[in-house]
């Protein structure tokens, strides 16, 4: 599998893990947390075809100091991850390779090229949102979260995950927030009654 069905990118953010990263999200997700803040990512249609070879060498390319990705749910397109991965190895990110995942390391494990991803990668965090144990001190977003660290795990450690912070990107009259954004559904509303459209990436 050498293709991504994207959902989206973003370049540069600074809170999505370490430093200045490039930040990926992977389309689609059927874990159906209560309070997501991305439910756009859970559909499985194409949204946009992506080979991971030209994607890793674009990355390359720019030399972020990291590599975040997210969802949706990134190991619904494990061979395709795995492979994006042995390409980005070659970079060796300072600031390494994060991924979120709303798998449980149980459920993790049986998924045949996970032990390959987590030698290539730095650390997962890991298990579903759960918005009755919401968190608001690390970059676990609920409580019940986990760091699974990766064998590269010495470019990150849990001190660059203790903080959440959020980013707004104003593009064709809509804001898109990504990272750990706290607005209420309320205070959304009252600025789509204004004209403004806030989506999330995270
Ligand atoms: S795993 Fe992530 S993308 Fe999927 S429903 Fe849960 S919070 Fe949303």
């Amino acid at each position: 599998m050498d293709f991504f069905n994207l959902m989206g990118e973003t370049y540069p953010t600074t809170v999505n893990g370490p430093g200045s990263r490039y930040l990926i999200h992977l389309q689609g997700c059927n874990l159906g947390c209560k309070g997501c803040i991305n439910p756009e990512s859970w559909s499985f249609k194409l949204n946009k075809r992506v080979n991971v070879k030209q994607l890793a060498e674009k990355i390359i390319n720019i030399k972020p100091e990291g590599l975040s990705i997210s969802g949706g749910e990134p190991f619904i397109q494990s061979l395709a991850l795995l492979k994006f991965l042995e390409y980005i190895n070659d970079a060796n990110l300072p600031k390494g390779v994060l991924i979120f995942s709303g798998y449980t390391e149980e459920e993790l494990k049986l998924i045949p090229e996970y032990e390959s991803i987590l030698v290539l990668c730095d650390v997962i965090i890991s298990g579903r949102y759960e918005e009755s144990k919401r968190v608001y001190d690390s970059m676990l977003s609920s409580s019940n979260q986990k760091f699974i660290w990766g064998n590269k795990h010495k470019r990150i450690t849990e001190k660059d995950l203790m903080n959440q912070d959020f980013e707004v990107v104003v593009e064709n009259n809509q804001l898109t927030l990504t990272g750990f954004p706290e607005i209420s559904k309320d205070m959304a509303a009252h600025l789509k009654d204004l004209g403004v459209e806030i989506s999330y990436k995270n």
